[in-house]
């Protein structure tokens, strides 16, 4: 288990502590539905005659972006199903629609110019109804909303810029340990550790319930897992794929208006598992991108460059030309689904959205299910302020209405979609996906079982080797031109990542150079080709010896895919000082 308690520690320093009814940390969709319904349903309850009224409240999110909305990524179609619950007329309400989608293409594609379009959609293909959208800019409208409201008795605090480091725990008198809230990360401190002039310590942020929103491979949600156990009843461990997507602004009328394509096959390596899509946005713009599951048996396996070679394809490349690429970025997506979940609540916490698996990767779908989290989350809030009951078998009544509720149906009914797909659209696979369609999600062979990313990785030998290249050659890749095949770090600009260059690299390498040295002599340091941001080098020396794997950490987009994808397990992310990372605008 990596070690948690020290990563913050700083005995010389005193930590301001601030108190909390509720701390929601994440601005992400789904901890913003939560805190939303949440002030709906208190403002609902205090109007109630003869209640006992909730007055004196403090609601707080923290949220690592230094504005929320800068590091919200997704595709995005999103079902509006649960924002339907929480915003009946969410389209009256100003919500930032790219278009509802009108028109659906499903590709099954064999080569550079082969392939064939599915002539009747796949029903988890079917996206009419569902809006095209950008995270970045709904998370912003929903942030605004939140703050535009006022209900007696109850105080609101947005606070970007604050990055959860670590989680704060009391033990119960029976000695199991239960979350009192969260420590932010301290400001101004130089690599070395010491502190410089502007140094302002992390504080204390004390709650009677903390929501952990933290979206895929939560950092403070690795611990809570780790330390309460939350996954021992889970079928499957967690298991993520990697997005990499461009936004590009094209000439006017090229891409219908509500046009969405989904794809899978060519460009990845037989035996691989992912897909493409392609969404017209509002203003002539497009969003193209590509997911890979990192359960690959690739240790080469990069987003950056299938999407790429997705690009060339005769299907793709008309829709992009004369176009102009505008925005970069990449994240990791929890693909585990059900058969992955970790137990929702515990005393004095919940897990929502991402964090807790909460995706339909039939679908490629999460921001509805996570929502959907976050209604259920604020429904038991409720009760456990009305009762002043934050232990766990009070909030583990959100657990159960959630896995009751359509979202648990939706995601029982594709419990074992990853698992099998997971080696492509093998005839096994087809077979399994009719069974699940009529079956509600059963398969032979029912719940199948997936396996840790990071050990699915072959020896580069054994994977290219398979490929029909010979020892130490790799796929040639695509020829970068800078116009519409862009290199890695051209692409990074464009998410305009940046951080302060003089604070401790937020990268921890947890078990030593010595493991990444002989990483780069045995299996060719993966990292350094699969970081969609390039963060990872080696630098051979004039001997060709290496030392040290060199971090540019300031380019990191938080995707999360080294702490997932190290076969060494030898990288851990941890948050930056707040506000550091990408500005998403469009993604
Ligand atoms: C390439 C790609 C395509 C996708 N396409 C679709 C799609 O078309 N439709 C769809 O419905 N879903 C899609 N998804 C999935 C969807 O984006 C997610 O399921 C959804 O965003 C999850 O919401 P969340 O609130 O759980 O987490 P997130 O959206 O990840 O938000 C979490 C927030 O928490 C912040 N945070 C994290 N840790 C901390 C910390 N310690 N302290 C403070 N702040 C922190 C992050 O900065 C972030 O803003 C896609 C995902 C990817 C990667």
């Amino acid at each position: 288990m990596h070690d948690f308690s020290t990563q913050a520690a700083r005995p010389d320093v005193d930590r301001e502590e601030l108190e909390f009814d509720v701390l929601f940390v994440g601005g992400g969709p789904s901890n913003l539905a939560a805190m939303w319904k949440l002030l709906d349903l208190i403002e609902a309850h205090n109007a109630k005659p003869g209640v006992k009224k909730l007055e004196g409240l403090t609601l707080g999110l923290i949220e690592k972006g230094d504005e929320i909305g800068d590091h919200a990524f997704s595709g995005a179609v999103l079902d509006p199903k649960a924002l339907k619950e929480l915003c009946p007329d969410f389209v009256a309400q100003g919500f930032p629609s790219e278009g509802e989608v009108k028109q659906e293409e499903v590709w099954l594609l064999s080569s550079e110019r082969g392939g064939f379009k599915f002539p009747i959609l796949p029903p988890n293909f079917n996206n009419h109804g569902c809006h095209v959208a950008s995270l970045s800019k709904v998370v912003r409208w929903m942030a605004e909303r939140i703050e535009s409201r006022e209900v007696p008795g109850v105080d609101v605090m947005l606070l970007p810029g604050f990055a959860g480091i670590q989680v704060l725990w009391e033990e119960n008198p029976d000695g199991t340990k239960r979350v009192v809230g969260v420590q932010t990360a301290d400001k101004g401190v130089n690599p070395d550790g010491t502190k410089k002039n502007n140094f302002e310590p992390g504080n204390a942020l004390k709650a009677k319930v903390t929501v952990f929103g933290e979206g895929p491979r939560g950092h403070l949600a690795r611990e809570l897992v780790e330390v309460l156990g939350l996954d021992k009843d889970a079928v499957n461990p967690q298991v993520y794929e990697m997005g990499a997507k461009e936004i590009w602004e094209v000439p006017e009328g090229q891409v219908p208006e509500g046009f969405v394509l989904h794809s899978t096959g060519w460009p990845l390596p037989a035996g691989e598992s992912g897909g493409s899509f392609v969404y017209k946005m509002a203003g002539n713009r497009v969003a193209v991108g590509y997911v890979v599951s990192l359960d690959s048996a690739d240790p080469f396996v990069d987003a950056h460059l299938i999407l790429q070679k997705f690009k060339t394809h005769a299907r793709i490349a008309p829709l992009l030309a004369g176009g102009k690429l505008v925005q970069y970025g990449a994240k990791a997506l929890a693909i585990g689904g059900w058969n992955s979940m970790p137990r929702l609540a515990f005393a004095g916490g919940m897990l929502v959205g991402e964090s807790a698996q909460m995706v339909n990767a039939a679908r490629l779908k999460g921001i509805h299910l996570g929502m959907k989290g976050g209604l259920c989350a604020a429904e038991t809030i409720l009760s456990a302020l009305v009762e002043e009951d934050f232990g766990d078998r009070s909030l583990m009544r959100y657990a159960a209405a959630y896995l009751g509720s359509w979202a648990g149906a939706e995601l029982r009914a594709t419990r074992n979609f990853h698992a099998t797909v997971a080696h492509g659209l093998t005839p096994t696979a087809m077979l399994r996906l009719a069974f699940a369609q009529v079956a509600k999600g059963w398969v032979p062979g029912d719940p199948l079982k997936s396996k840790e990313d990071a050990s699915c990785t072959e020896s580069v030998e054994r994977f290219y080797g398979k490929m029909g290249l010979k020892n130490g050659e790799r796929d040639p890749g695509v020829k970068f031109d800078g116009e519409k095949l862009i290199q890695k770090l051209d692409d990074v600009y464009l998410s305009g990542v940046m951080h302060d260059e003089h604070q401790p690299a937020h990268l921890k390498i947890v078990k030593g150079d010595q493991v990444c040295v002989s990483c780069w002599e045995t299996k060719g340091s993966p990292c350094t080709v699969f970081c969609p941001a390039q963060v990872y080098e080696m630098h051979p020396d004039a001997q060709g010896k290496v030392s040290k794997v060199e971090i540019a950490f300031s380019n990191c987009v938080h995707c999360k895919t080294c702490d997932i994808k190290c076969p060494e397990q030898n990288v851990v992310w941890t948050p930056p000082e707040g506000g550091g990372g990408p500005k998403y605008t469009l993604c």
